[in-house]
């Protein structure tokens, strides 16, 4: 297993990972199977989205915040209720198919690290199973 470190530097952010978990693929030599991507957090999570269009990302961010507000009356004590519910939400794994050694994605997919009580210093844990 691959551990990668992600630093963000916004509260609430989506950043693009594809290259950095393409490099834990390289560092496996495994060219055909299935790249498993775990975020080993519980305000943040991991989504799959459009890389083209920058306003995509933003949309999504704007929406979540619509459905879940950050100032609400949450019984969280901590105060980042909706950091948690949010990344519930976008989850804390994906699994894309590798060929050739690289995410065998759709033409406009990313995978997007979703921050959602940033900044910090996150972990991305990427694991490779040949097939
Ligand atoms: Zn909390």
């Amino acid at each position: 297993m691959k551990e990668i470190a992600v630093r963000t530097t916004n509260h609430t952010q989506f950043v693009n990972i594809d290259a950095r978990v393409e490099e834990a693929i390289a560092a496996t030599g495994i060219r055909e199977g299935i790249c498993h991507v775990f975020v080993p957090h519980t305000t943040a999570g991991v989504t799959i989205n459009e890389n083209a269009d920058p306003d995509v990302v933003a949309d999504m961010i704007q929406a979540l915040e619509r459905a879940v507000p950050w100032q609400a009356p949450y019984a969280h004590a901590e105060g980042n209720a909706a950091a948690h519910v949010k990344a519930s939400m976008m989850g804390f794994s994906q699994i894309v198919p590798v060929r050739g050694g690289k995410l065998a994605f759709g033409t406009w997919q990313s995978l997007y690290f979703c921050e959602f009580d940033g900044p910090r210093t996150r972990n991305v844990w990427v694991r490779v199973v040949p097939a």
